[in-house]
């Protein structure tokens, strides 16, 4: 019985031991800490799907980049250096990585609920106002078959484009800026609002911060 004990101890105490040498060599891009709490974006977004959402997508994805990128021209690379340059599951990961931290890091409980300044000032000369820039949003969130993101970005001038990418796609693939995203996978809102994918986007925009949004322009 003690022989017992002491083996599994000593399987137990390798086991970490293993690991934990693992970690420190795998390691390098790490799960982004949220400003705010779960439950902080209810009802828009409800606690268990941030829980879900942040802390195991998001968390897988890492994982996975980390050890995908372990003996490639990868490993010390940057994350947007890799989306640009990667294909396959390194770049799946990657993308996924980048999107969901520009996508998590834009919502606030308190934010300031409309663009003002010079993005202000793009939006209303390209779409005419907000809530025209607002319907086009969200109607081309809705219009993505399968998963993906809707974005707004700008290019090298400053001028602004709404587009849709599918999967882990990101438009600085495509030389742009991403400055907002809606996730339109359906883990992003299947739990709080199942299949209403235009209800989830409509209520999105009580949650965007556009002070963020207004940082990355
Ligand atoms: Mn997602």
């Amino acid at each position: 019985m003690i022989a017992a004990i002491m083996s599994l101890s000593l399987l137990l105490f390798c086991n970490n031991d293993i690991k934990l040498t693992k970690n420190e060599s795998v390691m390098k891009f790490e799960l982004i800490e949220l400003p705010y709490a779960a439950d902080a974006l209810e009802p828009v977004i409800g606690k268990q799907t941030i829980e879900i959402h942040h802390g195991k997508h998001l968390l897988a994805y890492v994982n996975n980049l980390n050890n995908l990128i372990q003996g490639t021209q990868f490993e010390n690379a940057d994350l947007e250096t890799i989306v640009k340059k990667s294909d396959g599951a390194i770049f799946n990961n990657a993308g996924q990585i980048l999107n969901h931290n520009l996508y998590f890091l834009q919502f606030s409980p308190t934010g300031s609920r409309k663009p003002t300044g010079r993005l202000a000032e793009a939006i209303n000369a390209t779409w005419g106002s907000f809530e025209n820039f607002q319907k086009e949003f969200e109607a081309t969130g809705v219009g993505l078959f399968g998963s993906g993101w809707v974005w707004l970005s700008s290019n090298g001038q400053g001028k602004l484009l709404i587009t849709k990418e599918f999967n882990a796609e990101n438009p600085i693939t495509k030389g742009l800026k991403p400055l907002l995203t809606f996730d339109v996978w359906e883990h992003a809102y299947y739990l709080d609002f199942q299949n209403r994918r235009a209800d989830h986007l409509k209520s999105l925009w009580t949650i965007v911060d556009w002070e963020v949004i207004e940082s990355r322009y």
